[in-house]
This record gives C-alpha cells, sequence and structure tokens, in this order.
C-alpha cells in the first residue's frame, strides 16, 4: 500500500507517544516546533546526511538503518559532552512501502526513546533514498568540549576500541571473510550499531580539554584536533585499543589500518592535562569505559608522528598507511 506525505507523517513519525518534555512547546504538526531552552544552557546542534550507497550499503535493513542514523548523530553531540533532547527528521525515499516504513519508525523510535529524545519535525520527500537528521541537546553555558582546545603536554586518550567497524563493512561487502559466526557478527554488529558515546562525552566535559568523534579514522579526526589547537601529536599504534576480535584472527597490518583510518567507530578522541589523568580512572570504573592513553600532544612545529615498535611510520593524511 502506498501513502501520501501526509498519511506517512502521521501514521509513521506523529503521536508516537513519546515522553512530553517541559520545553517542548510545539512539536510535529504546524510550520515549525516550537521549544524552549531551560536556564543557563546553551544549544548544541548537529546535521548528518546518510545517502544509500555512499554512507550505507543498499540492502541494510530498516532498522538499522533507523538505528545508524540516531547514533551517528548523537555521536556527533556526545563529543561535545552535549545532552540530546530533541530531533527532526528529513527523510527521502523512492516509494512508501508501508512494511519497510513500520520498521524504520519502531526502530527510530526506540533508539530515541532509549535517550529520551523526543521527534519534533521534519520533512518527508520522494527520491533516492536518504536520511537527514538534526539533533539538539543542552549543554550548560561555557561548558562544552572544542576541538580547539588541547594544550601542549596533553594526553590523548580513545574509547573503546578502534578498527572493528570497519572490519565489519568488509565482512558486509565480502571483501574479507571469517569462519567464526560468533565473531563475524559481533564485527557486523559493530558497523551497523555503533554505540554512541553520550554519557561518556557528559562526564568528559569537565575533565578533558579537547574531543572528537572518530567518524572518519583516528588519524584524520585527530588531525583535525590538532589543526584546529595549532598542535603537534605523538602517537603510539602499539598502544592502539584493539579488540581481542581483531588481535586474533586478523593480521596486525589490517587491523591497525583499520584502527588509524577506517572510521566509523563512533569512538571518543580527548585530550586531558596530566594532572586531571587521574580523574579518568573515576569515569571509566562508573561507566565501565575502556580507556586507553595513545598518546600525547606536542609543540605544532613537531608535526603529527605515528610510532610503531619505536619506529616512526609514514602515514598521509588521509589515513591511508604504508607498513
Ligand atoms: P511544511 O509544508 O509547512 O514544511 P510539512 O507539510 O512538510 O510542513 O510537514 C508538516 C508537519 O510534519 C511539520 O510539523 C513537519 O515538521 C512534520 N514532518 C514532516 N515530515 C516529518 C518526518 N519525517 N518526521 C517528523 N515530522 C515530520
Ligand atoms: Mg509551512
Amino acid at each position: 500500500m502506498q501513502y501520501n506525505e501526509f498519511e506517512i507523517i502521521s501514521k509513521y513519525f506523529k503521536n508516537k507517544n513519546q515522553k512530553k518534555d517541559l520545553y517542548t512547546i510545539k512539536d510535529i504538526g504546524d510550520d515549525s516546533a516550537l521549544i524552549s531552552i531551560p536556564k543557563k544552557h546553551i544549544l548544541a546542534i548537529s546535521t548528518d546526511t546518510l545517502v544509500e550507497n555512499i554512507h550505507f550499503l543498499n540492502n541494510i535493513s530498516p532498522e538499522d538503518l533507523a538505528y545508524k542514523t540516531v547514533a551517528v548523530n548523537l555521536s556527533d553531540l556526545a563529543a561535545m559532552g552535549a545532552k540530546p533532547k530533541w530531533t527532526t527528521l528529513s527523510i527521502t525515499m523512492p516509494t512508501s512501502c508501508c512494511n519497510w516504513l513500520k520498521k524504520f519508525s519502531d526502530s527510530f523510535f526506540s533508539v530515541l526513546n532509549k535517550y529520551n529524545i523526543t521527534l519534533i519535525g521534519g520533512n518527508t520527500t520522494r527520491g533516492p533514498l536518504s536520511v537527514t537528521l538534526s539533533v539538539y541537546g543542552i549543554l550548560e553555558k561555557d561548558t562544552g568540549l572544542l576541538r580547539s582546545n588541547a594544550n601542549i603536554g596533553d594526553l590523548i586518550y580513545v574509547t573503546g576500541h578502534l578498527g572493528d567497524s570497519k572490519a565489519g563493512l568488509l565482512i558486509l561487502k565480502k571483501k574479507i571473510s571469517i569462519k567464526n559466526k560468533h565473531i563475524k557478527n559481533y564485527l557486523i554488529k559493530k558497523h551497523l550499531r555503533p554505540i554512541p558515546r553520550i554519557y561518556e562525552g557528559i562526564a568528559l566535559k569537565h575533565v578533558a580539554n579537547a574531543a572528537i568523534d572518530i567518524s572518519d579514522g583516528l588519524v584524520a579526526d585527530l588531525g583535525h584536533i590538532l589543526k584546529a589547537s595549532q598542535c603537534g601529536a605523538n602517537v603510539n599504534l602499539n598502544h592502539i585499543p584493539i579488540s581481542k576480535n581483531l588481535r586474533n584472527h586478523f593480521h596486525s597490518d589490517n587491523f591497525l589500518h583499520w584502527a588509524i583510518s577506517g572510521g566509523e567507530d563512533y569512538e571518543l578522541c580527548f585530550t586531558v592535562s596530566k594532572k586531571n589523568a587521574e580523574q579518568l580512572n573515576f569515569i571509566s570504573k562508573k561507566l565501565s569505559l575502556h580507556l586507553t592513553c595513545i598518546g600525547n600532544i606536542t609543540e605544532p612545529q613537531k608535526g603529527f608522528n605515528l610510532f610503531y615498535n619505536n619506529k616512526k611510520i609514514l602515514f598521509n593524511k588521509k589515513g591511508f598507511l604504508h607498513f
């Protein structure tokens, strides 16, 4: 059955029993949503578009697409230390298949509800499949993790493990294979269902200096911090956190490459002054968060250097590495 735009909105996106929040004056149904911002807070706003065959494979399930759209957007708020509150969804679809829309909508609201986020508006059009989400979060005034706040001498940390998502993508594209079903599913899940580091970003806000989420690969994304902060860095590849599943089943040339230039891990990379580093133990315990120090921030003239087995490794800015 085919629905028109207004039927789609009312059937799949409106009145979804989302918890009312105090600050939403008007949500879906008028020409704009109206939101008031809590006192002494500022808004953090971020948008990401996912286009078929560019940001997701064309055989992705509607459930995974909905999840990933939300997760990658929330990851940007997490990198600022913002608390997500509202979202708007622009969806462009070639047809309005009700089966697809129901699955998309159910998965979409289940992840929104998990993080207490309200859908307050959007746009629905016909065309090649693409999904654009904007997310709106709040931050106490004068807080927020910026890319530009790294200082010389800071330690560089990453959350979780890197490289799993790229391995998962390569499995989905049939570029690599792995027999063990459990590990195969683990890697694919890391690609399709990344967990946005929201609580981690909020906890790190008062401890870290600069932060970014790793969407394009560690080298590229840490490179953004260095550029914005006008600093250099030394990173030790022997310290990059690699999951047991990658370490035990793939060659180090491969997993290190995936870890530093693969992207889509949606972990946080952040810098912290040495005097604050001890506080990370507390955060790590409280959130059961794996945190790894991978290097330090240096003077800008020293550049961005990667070391492996105590030797300097060459790389280009896109993150490609010649071992
Ligand atoms: P307008 O033509 O004034 O831009 P629309 O007819 O496009 O308004 O949308 C009507 C209402 O439905 C608006 O409140 C809009 O924000 C909301 N809306 C449209 N598409 C979506 C969607 N995919 N998800 C959530 N809200 C939507
Ligand atoms: Mg209008």
